[in-house]
């Protein structure tokens, strides 16, 4: 009797065991997965991104392919732009889930409103 009882609650904690460590490994998954999303720089070799010309620097653009460019003109003024006035780096509605440069430019450029 006493034996059943000391294997039933073995068996428990091990159950309990298993649970914790897999709900450990899911929101470690979460978290990191989460961080990726938030700093994952779009890349100038994107095929959206190299058919709308962005560089990173809108000094680089190709300004004999993209002729609507203009001094000037980079992401933090663009009304695409999400990330705020002294962020380097912020969302673009444009590119979802991606971050582009604020010093950036593509040819989808709107003056902010
Ligand atoms: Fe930058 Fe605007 Fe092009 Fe987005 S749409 S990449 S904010 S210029």
């Amino acid at each position: 009797m006493e034996q059943d009882r000391i294997r039933n609650e073995r068996r428990h904690l091990l159950k309990i065991g298993t649970l914790t460590v897999a709900a450990a490994a899911v929101g470690s998954y979460a978290r990191s997965a989460a961080a990726q999303g938030a700093s994952q720089h779009l890349d100038e070799k994107d095929p959206q991104a190299q058919a709308l010309g962005y560089q990173h620097d809108a000094a680089k653009v190709d300004k004999a392919k993209f002729k609507n460019y203009q001094a000037g003109q980079t992401c933090a003024n663009c009304q695409q732009y999400q990330g705020k006035p002294k962020d380097e780096w912020g969302g673009c509605t444009i590119f979802p889930g991606k971050q582009v440069n604020a010093k950036g430019w593509c040819s989808a450029w709107v003056k902010k409103a």
